[in-house]
Order: structure tokens, then C-alpha cells, then sequence
């Protein structure tokens, strides 16, 4: 066999590809997002009394699962193998400040422990093939607590089943790059015509998550659907007291 001047060319152009593959794996930072909470700050406050400074959480547990490893504050791993990223939410990354603090408070409330998770119904995967989804521990959204501790910042992919500007705090960091995102923008990504994410009763002026079986039972001729809940409320219509939209 003799090597031509193609061959060649062609062995340079797979080498340039492979060199600037793992250069651009090597180079990856996230979001560069940091925060400077010392790593220690929850060590010594029971997990109780953390819980208790929150509201029960509206998501609903769809699956429950033991934690055994926390990759960082916003992956972790269930006992069947299962690879879990917390949904609408970034945390630092692996040898930058304030990943210690963020893993640990993940830790504190899911390693060895049995979770719930509220996965995104809009999109259960992300491209790496972990599991979209919120975590509940004691009724609390932690991918919520982390967001108002200023462990996480905010990173809103749609679509999502969840909005992450609703559990911000007022520290919470938001890229600029999630900036562009508003209300308004996140209602008319979710319009779909006859679908929504809420079901309206015209008869009995309430309004159901569509996931609600009251709000399924609606005859076709009463139903208004909405894609978000303000435009629900504003028009008059009652949250339903079995599904809380
Ligand atoms: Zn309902």
C-alpha cells in the first residue's frame, strides 16, 4: 500500500478534529458561575431547620429513589444508576469556588437518603442522558432552595415543564444570557393552540393543572386552556383546590 498526498491530508484533518475536540472538553467551564459561601455554612444547622424556612413545594413526587453519590450541587447519582441533573438550575463546576459549598448542601439533604423527584414532563433528558428533574426532600424543592441559599443560579432551558424565576431569591444570579427570557416570552414558546398547561372550567370558573383528573373531566365545550397561570387568574378564574395550578 503507498500513502498518497490524500491520505495524507486526510490523516491531518481527523488529527486537527481530535486536537480541537479535547481542547474545546478541556476548556469547558460551565456558566463560570461562583459564589464565595464558605463550604462549611451548613455544616452545623440540622436539616430540619433549613426545611422549615421554606414553603411545601407544588411539584408533585412522580418517582422516589436513594441517592448514592452527589456529583455536584446539581447532579446527582440514584441507587439504580440513574444520573439525576436538577432542572432550571447551575451550580458551580469541579475547582471552582463555591462548588464545595453547593455539593455539600446537596449532600446534606440526599446522600444515602430516599428522595423524590418531579421529572420535566417537557423534557425528561438532557443531552447527556441524565434525568431533567426537581428534587423534593421533606416536601421542599431543593433545586428551589438552592436558588434562594445563592448556591445556584438560574438556568432556564426551555422547554421546561418549570419556571426557575419563580423560585429565585433576590440574590439569585441570572446569566445574561437567561435574561432575555421573560414572562412573556416563556407564554408564547408554551402556546400550542387547543393544548396548555392549565385547563379552565367556563361553567364552574376554576382552573386545573392539565394534569389535573378534574380538570381532564371538563367537557370539551367548557374548556379554556391556558399556557400560564397568570392569564388564568387574570380572566377570573379560581386555582382549583386538588392540584394547587
Ligand atoms: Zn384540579
Amino acid at each position: 500500500m503507498t500513502i498518497t498526498k490524500k491520505d495524507i491530508l486526510l490523516i491531518l484533518i481527523i488529527l486537527i478534529i481530535a486536537i480541537s475536540a479535547v481542547s474545546v472538553a478541556s476548556a469547558y467551564s460551565g456558566t463560570g458561575f461562583t459564589h464565595d459561601i464558605p463550604f462549611s455554612k451548613y455544616r452545623d444547622v440540622s436539616n430540619s431547620k433549613i426545611l422549615n424556612r421554606y414553603n411545601d413545594t407544588e411539584c408533585h413526587v412522580e418517582k422516589t429513589g436513594v441517592c448514592t453519590q452527589v456529583v455536584d450541587g446539581d447532579t446527582l447519582y440514584l441507587e439504580s444508576g440513574e444520573k439525576v441533573r436538577l432542572v432550571g438550575v447551575n451550580t458551580p463546576e469541579r475547582g471552582v469556588e463555591g462548588y464545595i459549598a453547593s455539593k455539600n448542601f446537596l449532600q446534606k439533604f440526599c446522600l444515602n437518603k430516599k428522595i423524590g423527584l418531579d421529572v420535566d414532563k417537557a423534557k425528561n433528558k438532557d443531552k447527556y442522558g441524565r434525568t431533567l428533574a426537581v428534587v423534593i426532600v421533606g416536601g421542599k424543592n431543593v433545586n428551589e432552595m438552592l436558588l434562594k441559599e445563592g448556591l445556584a443560579e438560574i438556568m432556564y432551558i426551555p422547554p421546561s415543564e418549570f419556571y426557575p424565576y419563580n423560585w429565585a431569591g433576590p440574590s439569585t444570579h441570572i446569566p445574561d444570557s437567561y435574561k432575555t427570557y421573560t414572562h412573556t416570552q416563556k407564554d408564547t414558546s408554551s402556546s400550542s393552540g387547543s393544548s396548555g398547561k392549565y385547563i379552565a372550567n367556563s361553567n364552574s370558573g376554576k382552573f386545573h393543572k392539565s394534569t389535573c383528573t378534574w380538570g381532564q373531566k371538563t367537557a370539551e365545550h367548557n374548556r379554556v386552556y391556558f399556557t400560564n397561570r397568570d392569564a388564568a387568574i387574570s380572566q377570573g378564574y379560581i386555582p382549583c383546590k386538588m392540584c394547587n395550578p
